[in-house]
């Protein structure tokens, strides 16, 4: 069985590329944030406490995010890819505690980059599909092409959100890259590249661990 993590700030592509690698190589997608999504939208007890946090741009606390990941994660079924955990240290000594990490990829993005991809996001709101309205837009504007349902922008892509999102990684997360590095496990891809590029170089490492 094969853990990988795929560390980057947001719009760094790691929502797609999880996704992808997930689908290749039969992993299970660990996605915190679209599963506090999921929590929000059913105003479970959960969803309500970090929608708090969420619209703002700040990081859930560490206890309700062991919480999520606890209830989330089926024992010993396949392996998996996480993603958008860990981003703290905390959270990394958790998650090393409980898992064998076989790999940490850290899609590293200039920030103006992220940014730009951010504003241009959408999603479904019901299968969560990722539209880019400037390279990928959906064939009929708000509708998405697997589902038909309504996309739009995220709660969170507003500018003060992005900017406190983009604040959170560098003060909170970037230095995970330390921690796995030190483990000798930890490997960086330019981010920047067409999503068909970095999912080939994705390829060529995760399946060197199989
Ligand atoms: P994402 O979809 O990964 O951009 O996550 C959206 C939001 O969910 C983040 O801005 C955080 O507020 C929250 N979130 C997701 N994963 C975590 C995590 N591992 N730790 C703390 N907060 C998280």
């Amino acid at each position: 069985m094969v853990n990988i993590v795929l560390i980057g700030k947001q719009g760094s592509g790691k929502g797609t590329q999880a996704k992808l690698l997930a689908k290749q190589f039969d992993l299970e997608h660990i996605n915190t944030g679209a599963l506090f999504r999921k929590h929000i939208e059913e105003q479970t007890h959960l969803g309500i406490i970090a929608d708090e946090y969420i619209k703002k741009g700040e990081l859930v606390p560490d206890k309700f995010v062991f919480q999520l990941i606890e209830e989330s994660i089926e024992p010993d079924i396949k392996g998996l890819v996480f993603d958008g955990f860990p981003r703290t240290l905390e959270q990394a000594a958790y998650l090393v505690e409980r898992y064998r990490i076989d790999k940490v990829i850290y899609l590293s993005l200039p920030i103006e980059v992220a940014k730009k991809r951010i504003t241009s996001r959408v999603e479904c709101k019901n299968c969560g599909k990722t539209y880019n309205l400037l390279t990928s837009p959906p064939l009929m504007e708000g509708v998405c092409d697997v589902c038909g349902s309504v996309v739009g922008s995220r709660a969170d892509d507003k500018p003060e959100a992005i900017e406190k999102r983009i604040s959170e990684f560098l003060e909170k997360t970037k230095i995970l890259i330390d921690f796995f590095s030190k483990r000798d496990i930890a490997i960086t891809v330019d981010a920047s590249a067409s999503v068909e590029e970095v999912f080939s170089e994705l390829c060529e490492i995760v399946k060197e661990l199989f």
